[in-house]
């Protein structure tokens, strides 16, 4: 896989999967904007790494559920890298409980952040993909987007959300060669998976095929190839990543 020349933009670039994500774009040439809120840090620790590998590396702050947000973001990739070609829309976030209990706030919150966040990163990309007549977008979701979860009707709603936008915006954006494909992690080992209760940890564990968690490299391998032009014939699907955990 060869992204040389590509630019790219990676939400929730700062850690777990959207770091490894940058790292394997970067790895393969390409250019790479990493979106994060709260992780300066890291974010800038991240494009150090980048321009190591002889890429150019941006660390934007922003907040994926600002669609204001958004433009500014695009903008400045466009001003910096001078084009934009790939889109992963990564960040996201879970504040779990059932129904009886969930509050208008923790439903809000999980909503604007998974999935308004890929709507803000695609609208405010779609016309650069169009104009252009390239480009590739990829969304993750989780298999239990597909399945539902337990205490997770808000996350496992903007999930299974993803999943419809990423079929709509391929139908609507083929025409213009431009991809659209998810990604549905199972289990993987990250920060995320590291707040979750061992309990059900456990019950996860228990449900992988391959007898151990996903690690970000995984998801990230999944991401290049549908960042590349291997999959230049694939568009409005989804790729469940799992280990085999959910065989449906
Ligand atoms: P993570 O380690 O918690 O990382 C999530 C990243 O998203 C963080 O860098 C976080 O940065 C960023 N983010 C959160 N809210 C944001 C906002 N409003 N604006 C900008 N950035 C924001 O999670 P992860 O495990 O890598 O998950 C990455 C994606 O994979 C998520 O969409 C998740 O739902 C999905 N996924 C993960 C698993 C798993 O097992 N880990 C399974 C299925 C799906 P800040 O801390 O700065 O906010």
């Amino acid at each position: 896989m060869d992204l040389r020349g590509k630019s790219a933009i990676v939400t929730g670039g700062g850690q777990g999967i959207g770091a490894a994500i940058a790292k394997k774009l970067g790895s393969l040439g390409a250019n790479v904007a990493i979106i994060d809120y709260d992780r300066d840090t890291e974010a800038k620790a991240l494009v150090a790494d980048l321009v190591t590998m002889g890429v150019q590396g941006l660390a934007i702050k922003a907040d994926v559920s600002s669609f204001a947000d958004a433009q500014a973001a695009i903008l400045t990739v466009l001003q910096t890298f001078g084009d934009l070609h790939i889109l992963v829309c990564n960040a996201g976030i879970n504040r779990d409980g059932v129904i009886w209990k969930m509050t208008e706030d923790q439903w809000d919150k999980v909503i604007d952040v998974n999935l308004k966040g890929c709507f803000n990163y695609a609208r405010a990309a779609a016309p650069v993909f169009r104009k252009q007549a390239y480009g590739k977008i990829i969304n993750i979701t989780s298999i239990n987007g597909l399945r539902g979860r337990f205490g997770q009707s808000n996350y496992t709603a903007s999930k299974g959300g993803i999943i419809a936008f990423t079929k709509t915006l391929a139908r609507e954006l083929g025409n213009k060669n431009i991809n659209v494909n998810a990604v549905a992690p199972g289990l993987i080992e990250t920060h995320m998976v590291a707040q979750m209760p061992e309990a059900a940890r456990q019950t996860s564990l228990r449900e992988i095929v391959m007898g151990r968690l996903g690690q970000p490299e995984d998801i990230a391998n999944a991401v290049a190839f549908f960042a590349s032009d291997l999959s230049r014939h694939i568009t409005g699907q989804v790729l469940n990543v799992d280990g085999g955990q959910l065989i449906a």
